[in-house]
């Protein structure tokens, strides 16, 4: 390491009078974010940043840990929080003290002066998050309501930051720029340049609050496939921290799963006590699954859910039948996976039968979606192993198989009541068996 790297972070060609700050930073402290502070930190030393803000949603837990890591490093952290109010995010900038979430901004902006903070409007023109109190504010007073808008969030559509930039400059708000990122890959992507260096978080605010024509906010927004990656990938690492700290798999799927597992050899012991094999049962499932096209084709969704739920339950006896009598065999496992795609595109094939309303596309759109959903879910999977690309199984992720067909069988009972409810519940079927599906390739690709 040369000794240009050791005193300014890795970057020797960086004027010494620029510092490079990303305002917006999520830590392993937030829930839906994957990397600890070190890693973070490391990173951020390695593209060269000066300073990070630290904004983990409704929590200042992670602070500590972060300036402890940095204290003897040549990177300066500022204090934050990103706080979800009723009218969007706040990133209240250079706070120690924990602010509530949910209250209005007015209260919350007021929590965050009173501290010494700054209150700077996060990403206000992305929805779901967006700033939903426009109307409350007097805009010839507007500097009061806020101390600056985030204009560069790299994690949000390039409309959004747009809008943002046309509002701080026909107001004159002081401006900042941020990455928003949930793990380290997208640390930096967007900054600040201030003029200093060696500045403390209060000069920092300073710098940020006179905006200065030096002040120069620098990102690209991130590609909308890039996020559908991450997210897969940040769903995993966060997953495998909450299974560590919990020290089980959570979720209801599992949690019927682990059931399941826990009676499956009185159920197998009763089947072979009729004298049974699981291959038997895995035919039967198939042939329930011929039943309930013939229901749904005759739109009796009593008998369809009737027979779907017996080739689901037949599904687990099946497996567990082998195990409880030692049948447990390498075709058998392959008969089985292979019916159980039967059974299901019989029930989406079904599912075109019905009357069922139009969403945004027909019907028929969305049941393609949900039968190509999850085939590439399995598919993915098992060309990541006929490649050999990984030698171990990877996590299956949060839509597979059982998930898909509970969701299925709800679909059919519901349209009992009302075949709209079932439409909704095709298309999230659809949407989160494809999404599922992107989450695993992700997760195959990345991995080494
Ligand atoms: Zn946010
Ligand atoms: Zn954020």
């Amino acid at each position: 390491m040369s000794i240009f790297e050791k005193v300014f972070g890795g970057n020797p060609i960086k004027s010494l009078e620029i510092m490079k700050i990303d305002f917006h930073v999520h830590t392993s402290y937030s829930h839906d974010a994957s990397d600890s502070p070190q890693k973070l930190i490391d990173r951020a030393l390695q593209i060269g940043l000066d300073a990070i803000c630290i904004t983990d949603h409704n929590t200042i837990a992670g602070l500590e840990e972060t300036a402890a890591y940095a204290s003897d490093k040549p990177i300066l952290i500022i204090p934050g929080i990103e706080i979800h109010t009723r009218d969007g995010h706040v990133l209240g900038i250079n706070v120690t003290k924990k602010i509530e979430p949910g209250l209005n901004f007015e209260d919350t902006v007021r929590q965050i002066r009173d501290g010494g903070g700054i209150a700077i409007l996060a990403h206000p023109f992305f929805w779901p998050h967006h700033f939903k109190a426009w109307e409350r504010v007097d805009f010839t007073k507007i500097r009061d309501y806020f101390d600056g808008i985030e204009i560069i969030n790299t994690s949000v559509f390039r409309r959004a930051n747009r809008k943002a930039r046309v509002l701080a400059e026909k107001f004159g708000l002081p401006v900042t720029a941020g990455s928003d990122s949930h793990s380290r890959d997208y640390l930096g992507k967007g900054f600040i340049e201030l003029t200093g260096h060696g500045l403390t978080s209060k000069e920092v605010v300073e710098a940020i609050l006179s905006n200065h024509p030096g002040n120069r906010v620098i990102g690209q927004e991130i590609k909308l496939l890039e996020k559908v990656k991450s997210a897969g990938i940040i769903f995993r690492e966060t997953r495998k921290t909450r299974v560590r700290a919990a020290g089980t798999e959570l979720g209801i799927m599992s949690f019927l799963k682990n059931r399941v597992k826990r009676r499956g050899p009185k159920i197998g012991r009763l089947g072979s006590s009729l004298g049974l094999s699981p291959n038997f049962f895995t035919l039967l499932s198939m042939g329930f699954g011929g039943l309930v096209l013939i229901f749904l084709v005759k739109i009796n969704l009593i008998f369809a859910s009737i027979f779907f739920a017996a080739a689901i339950f037949l599904d687990f006896v099946d497996g567990a039948l082998a195990r409880a009598t030692g049948q447990e065999t390498t075709k058998g496992a392959y008969l089985d996976t292979v019916a159980d795609r039967y059974v299901e595109a019989l029930a989406w094939l079904g599912f075109l039968f019905l009357p069922l309303p139009t969403y945004f596309f027909a019907p028929q759109i969305w049941i393609f979606l949900g039968l190509f959903g999850g085939l590439m879910t399995a598919y993915v999977k098992a060309a990541a192993a006929e490649k050999n690309l990984v030698q171990e199984e990877l996590p299956d992720g949060f839509f597979s198989r059982p998930e898909r067909t509970l969701s299925l069988l709800v679909a059919m009972a519901v349209g009992l009541f009302d075949l709209k409810l079932t439409m909704i519940i095709l298309i999230f079927v659809a949407l989160a068996a494809n999404l599922a599906a992107w989450q695993r390739f992700a997760a195959y690709t990345r991995h080494e």
